[in-house]
Formats: structure tokens, sequence, C-alpha cells
């Protein structure tokens, strides 16, 4: 419970109209999307980074927790005050600050809407790639501080390769401002790069520089169906070696595809174990051999079907299905624990056929879909969490599931994060050493471990 000094304090920080303390308001801000849930004690709204400073100063001096939160559309709970404390909401802070079209750079607020975002930038004929599947309500501070992908990822890239700088304040209220508005910079350590995937742990980001490309001219989006999920992943494969690469390769096993189907009934071929969606950018030219190139490719490795969307309507519709896969996997069980795996790509029919055995031996239902193009699956554990045997069984799996991803040479998360969710599997992939160095980095910018406290670390705030 805060004392009513602190709640005055920060009310003169933030004004009246912006801090919320009623339980009934504070539960709005308790949860993201592991559905996990842990109630703050205040939520502020600040307008800008002196604002924060004032908070974070505050926080040191009184001791209390300081989580920031973009839209807690966070799959590792990242954005949780699991000790309790004051979420920093960056939510008003929303503007898109400048967008400089002849050197193709952007300067934006952390809670900018990452959908709203691309689409100011693309009516002006340019491009923000990163592309997560929750652009239409995740913030682009919420993608900076996890490094978000997307699928768009195997030919552009992640949220770190668009990112030139960065307003930050730190855990002590300094205000630091790293990176520049230019396309190369090397003075002093690359601490843009530090803070970006770094989870809300080292900073809070208040302003943020973006690359932007030129709109590639034509899109070319096609489904192509397939008897058996080693075909799907031999043809992606054979799409790479043959050096296409796409804009966007995603495959959804059968599971997905019938749920999406059901949840949506856009006639999608349910009779299949596996498909893929494809898509590739560029001049109209290019990307029609390319298309082509891609469909025949598709046709040799057995595709029962490939279906190139004829307009803009399809196009979205095939969005739309990969879009709903998420939501719709409900129809399988009530629970799900989601994890974002990532093997080399020629890796993935062993990644998928060891799930499987995986699946098989605790008696579970697995649906994976994600982005075959950059080797990183999502692997959907179903459960009802009620279920006490049917939810030991499936953390058994998960960890089962990230032996297999490493042994394979792969890593146990490609952009939801550590959080808490993956907390306890983090020493499976890196050293003592490794872990001790990242603490020392965490002492550096928070020695009194005040900002998102009980995160990455198993031990957390020490
Ligand atoms: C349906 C669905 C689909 C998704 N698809 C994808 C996908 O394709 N790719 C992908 O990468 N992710 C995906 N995600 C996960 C999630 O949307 C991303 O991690 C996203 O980047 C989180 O943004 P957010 O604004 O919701 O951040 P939050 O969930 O609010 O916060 C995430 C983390 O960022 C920190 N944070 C937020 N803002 C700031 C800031 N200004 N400064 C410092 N730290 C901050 C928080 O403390 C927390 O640790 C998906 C989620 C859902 C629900």
């Amino acid at each position: 419970m805060f004392s009513q000094n602190i709640i005055k304090e920060l009310t003169n920080i933030v004004g009246r109209d912006n801090i919320l303390t009623k339980r009934e308001d504070l539960i709005c801000y308790s949860y993201d999307a592991t559905n996990q849930k842990f109630l703050p004690d205040v939520v502020v709204f600040p307008r800008g980074a002196e604002e924060i400073s004032l908070i974070l100063k505050m926080a040191n001096f009184e001791d209390f927790p300081v989580i920031p939160r973009g839209a807690g559309s966070g799959f590792s709970g990242g954005s949780l005050p699991v000790e309790g404390g004051v979420v920093v909401s960056l939510e008003r802070m929303n503007r898109i600050l400048n967008i400089d079209t002849e050197n193709l750079t952007a300067v934006v607020e952390p809670g900018v809407v990452t959908g709203e975002f691309q689409a100011e930038v693309e009516s002006l004929g340019l491009f923000y790639p990163p592309d997560p599947s929750s652009l239409k309500f995740c913030t682009i501070g919420g993608n900076v501080a996890e490094c978000a992908g997307g699928p768009r990822a195997v030919k552009y890239g992640v949220t770190k390769d668009y990112v030139l700088g960065l307003e930050v304040v730190l855990p002590t209220g300094e205000t630091i401002n790293t990176g520049a508005q230019t396309l190369k910079g090397v003075v002093g350590y690359d601490l843009t790069k530090l803070f970006v995937g770094s989870e809300g742990t080292l900073g809070i980001v208040t302003k943020i520089i973006l690359k932007l490309l030129p709109l590639p001219a034509t899109t070319k989006t096609m489904l192509a169906a397939f008897p058996d999920m080693k075909n799907a992943a031999r043809a992606a494969s054979s799409i790479i070696s043959s050096k296409i690469i796409p804009s966007t390769m995603e495959f959804i096993d059968k599971n997905c595809v019938k749920c999406v189907e059901d949840y949506l009934n856009i006639g999608l071929p349910i009779d299949t174990d596996a498909i893929l969606l494809i898509e590739t950018d560029g001049d109209k030219d290019l990307a029609e051999k390319e298309a082509d190139a891609m469909r025949k490719i598709c046709l040799d490795n057995s595709a029962i079907e490939v279906k190139t969307a004829k307009d803009k309507r399809e196009v979205k519709e095939l969005w739309k299905a990969r879009r709903a896969i998420s939501p719709s996997l409900k129809k399988l069980n009530p629970d799900k624990i989601n994890e974002d795996i990532v093997v080399p790509r020629n890796k993935i029919p062993d990644a998928i056929a060891g799930i499987q055995k995986i699946a098989e031996k605790y008696n579970l239902t697995i649906a994976n879909f994600g982005h075959a193009g950059d080797g990183n699956i999502h692997v959907n554990v179903m459960i009802d969490k009620s279920n006490k045997d049917e939810l030991s069984n499936a953390q058994k799996a998960v960890e089962e599931i990230f032996k297999l991803t490493l042994n394979l040479g792969g890593t146990i998360s490609g952009e939801h994060g550590i959080g808490i969710s993956k907390m306890p599997y983090i020493g499976m992939e890196l050293s003592p050493a490794a872990i001790d160095v990242m603490k020392r980095v965490k002492q550096v910018f928070d020695p009194k471990g005040i900002l998102n406290p009980g995160k990455i670390f198993p031990k957390g705030r020490e």
C-alpha cells in the first residue's frame, strides 16, 4: 500500500488527470498477453521525460518499483508489476514528432501505435518494415524494449535494425540521448543497441529516432498448401537457397489452419498438413518474376495448391487469417503456453518433428506457426490450466522443447523476450558468466534495482 504522501507527490508531478489509484482502474494495468495478473499500486501517464525523471528520482529515494508499460501486449510478462509499485504508462506520449522525407528518418514518442505509424509513413510513400502481428495496438516503445520482429523480418530485419537513436530516462533519473539522426555513428559504445531489447529494465525510452525506407512499388502475396510439414519446410529452404529473399514467408500448421478457418470461415484449405503464406515485394517486374519462381518451387515440393491473391481484398483476407491465429487457438483449449523459439531455418523440419514427439509423449496438443523465413517458430502448448496434471506435463514439455531447440543450434526466444515467463530457463542458454555480466550491467544503470524488478534474471531485484 502506498502512502498518501507518495501519491500526493506523484499527483503533483503528473497532474490529477494523469494518475489512477482506484482498484477498478488498476486492474486494467495488471495483465498482459500472458494473462497473468499483478496489481500495481498506482498508474501514471507522464507527458514527457522531465516528469519521468522526477518519478524515477522519487522511486530511488522512497524505494518503490517503477514499471514501464506500452500497450501491455507482451507475451513474456515484461510490463507486469510483479512486486507492485508504479506503472508508468507511455500511452499518452503518442505523438509522431517528425517525418523527414529527405533523409528518410522519423522521430516518435514511445506510445505511438506501430500500425498507425506505418500508415502515416506509407501515406508519404515511405516504409517502416517491422510488423509484429500485434501492430494494430502495440506501441513502438514496447517494440523497442522487446526488439519486436514480425513476418517481414526475413527480408527487412527487426526493430533494432531501424532504431538510429533514443532519448532514455535512466533509472537514476538522468536523461541521455544515444545514437544520432544519421545512418552512421560510432561515437562511444553503442548504447542504442543495448537499450533495444532490454525489456524496460535499463531505462524508460521517451523518444525514438527511426530509419525509414522507400515504400516498395508492388507486393505479391500467395498461399501454398502442402500435404506434409516437411514439404513446406523444404520449399521454404529451396526458396532461400535459390537466392530469393521473400518479404515474408510464414508457415501455419494444420492445428492452426483448422482453428483459423473455424474462427473466420474464409475458405482456407483445411485438408493440409501445413501452409506457407509468402510475399515478395519491390519493383513490379522483379516481384512478378520472384512470385513465379516461388510458385514453381512450391509445386516442385509437392504443394497441393498455390493460390496468388488477385487483389487487395484477397491480400487483406490472407493476412487477417495469419493475424487471427493467436486468438483462434482458444478453441483447442482455454489456455496456452506460448513460446517463440528460433532454429537455423534448415532445421525447421527437425524442430517440428521433435515438438510433435514431445506432444505425443505428454499427451498434449501443440499448435505451431511462425516465420519459416527466419526459423522463428511460435509453439503453442494448448492446455487447461485448472487441470494440474496437464499444466505439469506442459511445463515438462516446454523444457524439452527448449533442450531440442538448443541442440539444433537455436535460441529460446526470437522476439517475445524473457520477462517472467522464460526467466526459469535463461540458464539453459546463457552461461553463468554471461548472466553475471548482464546483471552487472543492470547494476550500473539501476543501482537500487527500482526499474522493472523481478524480470529476466531469476533472482531479480538485488
Ligand atoms: C496477438 C499478438 C501478436 C503478437 N505478435 C508479435 C509478433 O509478431 N512479433 C513480436 O515481436 N511480438 C508480437 N507480440 C508481442 C508484443 O505485441 C510485442 O512484444 C510488443 O513489442 C509489445 O509492445 P507493447 O506496447 O504492448 O509493450 P508492453 O507489453 O506494454 O511492454 C513490453 C515490454 O516493454 C517495456 N516497455 C514498454 N514501453 C517502454 C518504454 N517506453 N521504455 C522502456 N520500456 C518499455 C515494458 O516494461 C515491457 O517489459 C504479439 C502479441 C500479441 C498479443
